[in-house]
């Protein structure tokens, strides 16, 4: 496995090749053939989609040396939420694609944004457009936000004010009631999908969507390695991970749904009372 992380296009659910090897690797949520699938990330793959949404979460990303995450984001940038990279490996970073064309690192140039001379840039060539430099991760997503077809949904995005999360908090607790009851007395999944697809949507726009699954599960069970992860979110992305696990089998678990429900319920109080 190349060592830009292994959340890649190669091992992604959506990608064509996965399941029947006598395709090109293909991405069925975007509609892409996958030029390099072991350097190419988003936040659709199974480790950070823990309900396999098939709407596009955020650009497609691809990998650069870590040197070039040299320069701190400009403090004016409000960096929308969804547009967190999936982290990776310490020794690359991750930066989004343009207009579908993916970033690489190029040879000594003059910074686009700050007109600094590098060593080493971050160059992508835009169709119809000449090849841009960037000394680092920072400036390159400077004028990726101003200029990307990608970023356009983005822009002038603002972050979730508190009065508008704890309504939202409200309303979901008190619609998980209601779908906790048409489940357990009807069989019926439908609500209950619905309200997990907001919750993980909630997550997202807090800035603790696409977490690693992986990486969720091994701070519960070891909060002593968790970087700073919430631990309230990460049990939503595992209790969200296990209800969608579930919700997808041909038979059902009412009752192992319910009881990924009940915690949810209980996460959202304590969030909402604090
Ligand atoms: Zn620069």
């Amino acid at each position: 496995m190349p060592d830009g992380g292994s959340d890649c296009c190669g091992t992604c659910t959506f990608n064509k090749a996965n399941r029947d090897k006598s395709h090109e690797p293909f991405c069925e949520v975007r509609n892409f053939e996958i030029e390099d699938p072991y350097w190419t990330y988003c936040n659709n793959h199974p480790r950070r989609n823990p309900l396999l949404v098939r709407t596009p979460r955020g650009p497609v990303w691809t990998a650069i040396f870590a040197e070039l995450d040299s320069k701190p984001l400009s403090e004016e940038l409000q960096i929308p939420h969804k547009l967190l990279p999936p982290k990776g490996d310490a020794m690359y970073v991750r930066v989004p694609f343009c207009g579908g064309i993916r970033p690489y690192q190029d040879r000594a140039e003059v910074c686009t944004i700050c007109g600094e001379k590098c060593e080493y840039t971050i160059s992508v060539e835009p169709s119809n457009q000449d090849k841009k430099f960037f000394c680092s991760t920072a400036h390159y997503f400077e004028w990726w936000l101003d200029f990307c077809p990608e970023a356009t949904i983005y822009r002038g995005e603002k972050p979730i004010n508190a009065d508008s999360l704890k309504k939202t908090l409200e309303e979901i607790s008190k619609s998980l009631s209601d779908a906790e009851a048409e489940l357990r007395t009807k069989g019926d999944k439908q609500l209950i999908v619905e309200l997990l697809l907001k919750v993980d949507d909630l997550l997202f726009d807090l800035g603790y969507g696409g977490v690693d699954l992986i990486h969720a599960a091994i701070y519960t069970e070891n909060p002593e390695l968790n970087e700073g992860f919430s631990p309230f979110m990460l049990r939503l992305q595992i209790d969200l991970s296990r209800a969608g696990n579930l919700l997808q089998q041909d038979i059902l678990d009412i009752e192992g749904v319910l009881i990924c429900v009940y915690d949810i319920q209980d996460v959202l109080k304590k969030i909402s009372s604090k």
